[in-house]
């Protein structure tokens, strides 16, 4: 299938191009940025003049930040065309309840991606933890904002989420690993006094089972990150580390998963292939509803301003 990729920034340079020109299922046919290009790819800067260029591109896979993303999203869809989101996908929770409504009615496939969720071990900490009842889990990922975002000011603008953007890729695991439902209960947010969004975070959540959940975000980490999550269980001590990379249960890794794709973005480009061949919307909202009830009932602290 074509496929037109859009935003040509960072993430679409590092992971998506390299995904799609590796998959039997794809061809990249068209990119649309204002600024970035793929060699040999025919590049665009106006989207809608794709679109109306390009009708055999039935698919577009929307690399922006979040805020502008829903605007091109929506306007994919009018044109019939499939849409694969980047993660967070969208601004607001509403907006993405608006992007499933408008892709139901123009039957077209809509993919909510969340890469984290295809890391190497997310599957077997899943499998782990489905028969394993919780008694404790923290979530800690610490990294430098300055190394892993440089220069991207959108993300400490509204919309942009600030420690949430890295941090919603731990919800994100969290939410496929754990067998049962949680909500937020109580959260600090620190917002630089300089920047809309925050910087730090700590949340904690009510679990069915009365586990004690916890997360920890912190961007101003120097040196290597932290990616990882722990679990306290009654069958054993989890650790999750590598963002979802690596595992162990009591210090052992477990079995080797059978042989299959690896990396997260090969794997997610293999499933929007099989959403668009079975007619599919995936679009779980679950990780980015955790930061909207941060961001509602989260204890707000002014701290240090921050500049790159
Ligand atoms: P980025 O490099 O800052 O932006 C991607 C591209 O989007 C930019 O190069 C720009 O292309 C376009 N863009 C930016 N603002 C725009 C606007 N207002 N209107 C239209 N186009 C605009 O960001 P990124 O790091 O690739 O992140 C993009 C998305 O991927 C985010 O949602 C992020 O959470 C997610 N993500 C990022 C990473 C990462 O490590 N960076 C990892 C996983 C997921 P032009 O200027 O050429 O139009």
């Amino acid at each position: 299938m074509e496929i037109a990729l859009v935003g040509i920034g960072k993430i679409a340079v590092d992971q998506h191009v390299p995904a799609i020109d590796a998959s039997p299922d794809w061809k990249l046919a068209a990119t649309v940025s204002r600024h970035g290009t793929v060699d040999g790819v025919p590049a665009y800067t106006d989207f809608t003049a794709m679109l109306q260029e390009r009708p055999e591109i039935r698919v577009v896979s929307l690399c922006l930040p979040p805020v502008p993303r829903f605007a091109y999203a929506a306007e994919a869809i009018r044109a019939g065309r499939h849409v694969m989101l980047e993660k967070p996908p969208g601004a607001t929770l509403s907006e993405c309840h608006a992007l499933e409504a408008l892709a139901r009615a123009h039957r077209v496939s809509l993919y909510a991606t969340w890469h984290s969720r295809q890391a190497e071990q997310v599957a077997a900490a899943r499998a782990f933890l489905a028969a394993a009842p919780l008694k404790r889990l923290e979530v800690r990922w610490r990294e430098d904002v300055r190394h892993w975002h440089p220069g991207q000011d959108w993300i400490f603008e509204p919309g942009g989420m600030g420690v949430f953007d890295p941090g919603i890729n731990a919800l994100s695991i969290v939410t496929e690993i754990l067998p049962d439902p949680i909500h937020l209960t109580t959260a600090e947010l620190r917002f630089p006094e300089n920047r809309q969004t925050p910087i730090s975070a700590d949340m904690a959540f009510f679990h069915p089972q009365g586990a004690e959940v916890t997360a920890h975000f912190d961007w101003l980490a120097e040196g290597a990150p932290e990616w990882t999550i722990e679990a306290e269980t009654e069958a054993g001590y989890m650790l999750l580390e590598d963002g979802g990379a690596k595992l162990t249960i009591d210090g052992a890794a477990p079995e080797a998963a059978p042989p299959g794709l690896t990396g997260e973005y090969p794997r997610l480009y293999a499933q929007m292939a099989a959403l668009v061949q079975a007619g599919g919307i995936d679009m779980d909202l679950a990780p980015m509803r955790h930061v909207a009830d941060a961001f509602t009932l989260g204890r707000r602290v002014s701290v240090a301003p921050f500049h790159w």
